[in-house]
């Protein structure tokens, strides 16, 4: 945990979050800002800063963050859906622990901003 990283804090219960679902690897909750009718973030209970830190230990929690993506999707009774990874600070990334985002419920294009 980093003291002062923010989903730390949300991930601890310090913060509160509209939590969707977690478990020992995972916390998934609503996007305070969404950017479609469904937008969750799934992250790591453990601090990992972004991409650029995964260890290749770690395959297995980036894996099951993708099929966690769909599962929420699913019980969200959404169709399609989008996920991404911001990773630095050009690519838009704003939260220093790594985060899966979820959109779905709208229509998106491509290429993104
Ligand atoms: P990124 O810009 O990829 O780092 O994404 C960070 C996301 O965290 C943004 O979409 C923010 O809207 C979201 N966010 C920031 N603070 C909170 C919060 N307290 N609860 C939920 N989501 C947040």
């Amino acid at each position: 945990m980093s003291e002062e990283c923010l989903f730390c804090k949300i991930v601890s219960g310090e913060i509160p979050a509209k939590k969707i679902m977690e478990d020992d690897d995972v916390v998934v909750f609503h996007d305070i800002a969404p950017q479609a009718p469904l937008h969750a973030l799934i992250v790591p209970r453990r601090h990992i800063r972004s991409l650029d830190e995964l260890l290749e230990s770690d395959d297995g929690l980036v894996g099951k963050m993708h099929r966690v993506a769909g599962q929420v999707v699913r019980e969200a009774g959404q169709g399609d859906y989008r996920t991404v990874f911001n990773c630095g600070e050009a690519a838009g990334q704003s939260v220093w622990h790594l985060h899966l985002h979820v959109l779905a419920g709208r229509p998106m294009k491509w290429p993104p901003g």
